[in-house]
């Protein structure tokens, strides 16, 4: 951690260099302030720019920080921003690479803002749940109106430089050499500070609507309760900007981040930043150099397939994809082609650039196509034989130092690598559906899948853009594991009299984005049923309602009928509605199992199905199929819809404490059966007073 500094005709450079992003965290603030206060007792110095090390400007604060109770003698990026502002000189910033967080608070505190045209800014605060507490949120409605700040601020996405320049976040862009561009402004110019400005609204937008645009963002945003916690005292923040002279601001903006980085929420979502970091750490791993991926091939041209290839193509991977089938084959080219075209229209892409991505997937029948390929992922039937005979033919085709991948949702991978030469070479990659935009990869390592092939499936993952998380071989991995555990409590609660309806809208009010049985139609009924039918005993429901609704050919969303019916006319045929027919049809089966029918509250529905996947996921953890409760978060939150502000399932264990999850699955395992029996890991923490989140890592076992 270093702040260089360098005299250049009477102005100082100070250069951030702290490794990897130039963090603003304590200790280095410390050291700017001193240089800072240096450069304003110098009489020499006439103007100080700041500039970043390491290719970027600096990511912000630490985040670390945010968990350290600072003290009175705690210097912050505030205590640097202050001195800022006070000083008596102009300041410029140089920015090379990325300027977030407070790293775009101190260069709002500074007079003039230059980057080069390969920069980005952005403040991502309320990404992690929390909002721009050194000065973003009163400087930004000054320097660009509040409308725009807000949009800004409450996305949190970063702009590329030219984009910022048009929204006036930056003086300049420069093609290299921001540093003398900075200098000039420092030199010739005069301190212009944004504290000193009023605040406006907008471009032409007058200042009596600023009660309506307050009014209108609170609306914008989800409830307080429900992921918005956030975003709704952003929005007071940036009220307090155009309301109060700048020093009230700070004060209120202040108190604000400090009851938001205490908040549930923010914890939460920290969490999950954390647990992210940590995914491609595998204890006991032999470290290994990944095999370069420059060609792909894909096997099945269906759901999964198709949208695997696109994946490759996005990354900039060619691929060929197999399929006999040529409607299936129509169909795919339909999908890709469809999906660039869209990607043209949002102006995401160019037409050349689409046109391009088209080109770099080929469809063809012809599996020799597959002979050069770098990794080679089936996406056929869920069917091992089907899929033993797709790796036995691809094992005299493709180069035998080829990876082979199978996207399998509940097959045996060790089966499957049996039907190989390489199994050290074979592993499942499990993409979720749509695969092209879906951020989770499950990585499911087989018993003799080697190092370096896991490597190269995280290196790729990467390349694919995808949050790769590494499960154990066992059935349903980790997340279709617990999702089954789930849908079992969804359908005995309907069993038990509480309707589809009702259930889904208690889990849209914990924060899913649609609730268990409007899932279950997305994916099928169908699908559904083969899954239970493949669990054999296990598998088993209390009734044979799955049975009734496959018979009735009622699959899902795809015939306009599962669990609830759909009208083309009411959300394009994709917004679920209540049918008494599949009601009746609960009651009935209900009746003939003699199961009783209860009153549940709404939070009785919440722990029913919540619990079911925490009680999973211990089992899960103490199995070794997930590496650490961090892991399984995150499948949740980025494969299921799990709410980011809960933090997980396993993390809202421990929110609620285990040992309550521990009394109400005792207390569920008398009223309902085995099922429910507590996993020993479980009964374990709660018993010891513990917390998943301090559960320590195990080496990842095969199930
Ligand atoms: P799908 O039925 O849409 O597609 C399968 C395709 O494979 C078809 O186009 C078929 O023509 C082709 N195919 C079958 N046998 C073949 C063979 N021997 N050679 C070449 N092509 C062959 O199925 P899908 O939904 O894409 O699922 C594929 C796999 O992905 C399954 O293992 C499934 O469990 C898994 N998966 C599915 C989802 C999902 O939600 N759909 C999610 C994750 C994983």
């Amino acid at each position: 951690m270093q702040l260089h500094t360098k005299d250049v005709d009477g102005v100082r450079v100070f250069t951030l260099d702290n490794p990897p992003i130039n963090a603003l965290g304590f200790k280095f603030s410390e050291t700017i302030l001193e240089a800072l206060n240096a450069a304003e007792n110098d009489g020499s110095v006439k103007g100080v720019v700041f500039t970043g090390a390491n290719n970027i400007f600096s990511g912000g604060a630490d985040v670390n920080d945010f968990s350290t109770e600072p003290t009175a003698e705690t210097k912050t990026i505030r205590d640097v921003i202050a001195a800022v502002d006070r000083s008596s000189k102009p300041y410029a910033v140089a920015i090379d690479g990325n300027a977030l967080g407070g790293g775009l608070e101190l260069s709002l505190a500074s007079d003039y803002r230059v980057a080069t045209k390969r920069s980005k800014v952005g403040l991502p605060e309320i990404k992690l749940g929390l909002l721009p507490g050194a000065g973003g949120t009163q400087r930004l409605p000054r320097l660009i109106g509040a409308q725009a700040a807000l949009e800004f601020m409450l996305k949190g996405n970063s702009q590329n430089a030219d984009k910022a320049k048009e929204l006036g976040i930056l003086d300049e862009v420069v093609e290299d050499d921001a540093v003398s561009a900075a200098i000039e402004l420092v030199r010739g110019g005069t301190k212009r500070r944004i504290s000193e400005k009023t605040a406006f609204i907008g471009k032409g937008i007058t200042a009596q609507a600023g009660p309506f645009v307050v009014s209108q963002a609170h609306k914008m945003v989800p409830a307080e309760d429900n992921g918005g916690f956030a975003a709704h005292k952003l929005i007071d923040a940036v009220e307090a900007a155009v309301e109060m002279p700048f020093a009230f601001g700070i004060a209120r903006e202040a108190r604000l981040f400090e009851e938001l980085v205490r908040s549930a929420p923010s914890f939460a979502l920290r969490h999950i930043f954390f647990a992210e970091r940590e995914l491609s750490k595998i204890p006991g791993l032999p470290a290994a150099e990944p095999l370069e991926v420059k060609k792909a091939g894909v096997i099945g041209a269906g759901t999964m397939g198709s949208g695997i290839a696109i994946t490759f193509a996005q990354a900039g991977i060619p691929v060929v994809v197999v399929d006999s089938n040529d409607e299936a084959v129509d169909k795919a080219r339909q999908t890709v082609m469809g999906m660039f075209m869209y990607q043209v229209q949002k102006g995401k892409l160019t037409q050349e650039e689409a046109w391009k991505r088209g080109q770099s997937i080929k469809f063809t029948d012809d599996w020799s196509e597959l002979s050069d390929a770098d990794v080679v992922v089936e996406a056929v039937f869920e069917n091992m034989d089907v899929k033993k005979d797709v790796f036995t033919k691809l094992e005299s085709i493709v180069k035998p130092e080829a990876i082979f991948a199978s996207n399998t949702s509940t097959l045996d991978i060790d089966e499957m690598a049996s039907a190989t030469k390489r199994p050290a070479q074979f592993l499942g990659l499990h993409f979720f559906v749509p695969a092209n935009i879906m951020p989770l990869l499950e990585i499911v390592r087989g018993t003799e899948t080697s190092p370096q092939t896991l490597a190269t499936a995280f290196k790729l993952g990467k390349t694919l853009r995808k949050t790769s998380v590494l499960s154990g071989n066992a059935f349903g991995f980790i997340g279709n594991r617990m999702i089954f555990d789930y849908a079992r409590e969804a359908v005995a609660l309907a069993e038990e009299g509480v309707s589809p309806m009702r259930v889904d809208a208690v889990m849209k009010k914990f924060g899913f984005p649609m609730g268990p049985f409007a899932m279950s139609d997305l994916s099928g009924i169908d699908v559904a049923w083969h899954i239970q039918k493949s669990r054999g005993e296990e598998g088993k429901g209390r009734t044979n309602v799955i049975d009734r609704l496959v018979e009735l050919k009622r699959l899902g969303q795809k015939t306009m009928a599962g669990y609830f019916k759909y009208d083309k006319a009411v959300g394009k045929g994709r917004e679920p509605i209540a049918d008494p027919q599949v009601e009746e049809l609960f009651a009935e089966e209900a009746r003939k199992a003699g199961i009783a029918q209860r009153t549940y509250t709404d939070e009785d529905i919440r722990d029913r199905l919540v619990y079911a996947l925490i009680n999973r996921g211990a089992f899960l953890l103490a199995e070794g199929v997930a590496l650490r409760p961090g892991d399984i978060d995150i499948v949740y939150v980025y494969g299921y819809g799990f709410p980011p502000h809960r933090g997980g399932p396993m993390w809202y264990a421990d929110e609620v404490g285990v040992d309550t999850v521990y009394a109400k699955l005792e207390e569920f395992a008398r009223e309902f059966g085995p099922q429910w029996t507590p996993a020993p890991l479980l009964a374990e923490i709660a018993k010891s007073g513990g917390k998943f989140s301090t559960y320590k890592q195990k080496e990842l076992v095969n199930a």
